[in-house]
């Protein structure tokens, strides 16, 4: 019982989290959805990646995430669980990626979980060269209320390209160790939150107009 209170209050006070900010991508990454066909997530994933791409052209960046690849297949969602509790519950330099996903498909792979986890994007590992976001089931709170899973899913990606947390919860970063909670994503009216000023210089800086891919 002692446990199951603890997963409670970790799943409502950080139902988002971070790891390993301020390193940019070296090349272009080959990104993969995993995700049952006909789950909202999916389009989410292709309007969050839009939203990045959109936001690094009026920044002036070099720097573009592709197109995702959908694919069905089965993922280990308890790797998924070990791996979100140990992003949630460590040190960033700490977290170990469980050998099971060092096989996903992409190279930036996006896992449409059902299992119960906070959603995540984790350090690179694989040499530097391979992330993995994991993100909440959208039939589980907060994630179902209107606006949030769009949202979430912006904030992981925006992990997965380097940014980090602020306190301001009017942001799209806001984060740990801010009091900050997803459910404040919740609007009738879809929109995606802001980025500050700061966080547009911090692209910038990791993806200057000149970013070309290094040599694999
Ligand atoms: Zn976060």
């Amino acid at each position: 019982m002692l446990s199951t209170c603890i997963v409670l209050l970790a799943c409502l006070t950080a139902s988002v989290c971070q790891a390993q900010f301020g390193v940019p991508w070296r090349h272009v990454p080959a990104v993969v959805v995993i995700g049952a066909e006909g789950d909202a997530r999916n389009a989410l994933v292709n309007d969050a990646i839009s939203f990045w791409n959109q936001s690094l052209q009026e920044l002036g960046s070099g720097f573009r995430l592709p197109a995702a690849t959908h694919v069905v297949q089965a993922f280990p969602e308890h790797a998924l669980q070990a791996l979100s509790q140990s992003i949630v519950g460590a040190r960033v330099g700490s977290v170990v990626v469980p050998a099971e996903l060092h096989d996903l498909p992409g190279e930036l792979t996006i896992a449409l979980g059902n299992a119960d986890f906070i959603s995540f994007a984790s350090p690179f590992f694989g040499s530097g060269s391979r992330r993995v976001v994991a993100i909440r089931s959208i039939n589980l709170f907060p994630m179902s209320l209107p606006n949030v899973a769009r949202n979430v899913i912006v904030h992981e990606l925006g992990h997965a390209i380097g940014l980090g947390h602020n306190n301001d919860p009017s942001m799209l970063m806001c984060g740990r160790p801010a009091s900050c909670r997803p459910a404040l994503f919740q609007s009738a009216v879809p929109r995606v939150f802001a980025l500050t000023d700061d966080e547009k210089r911090q692209l910038i800086a990791m993806y200057p107009a000149q970013w070309k891919p290094s040599p694999r």
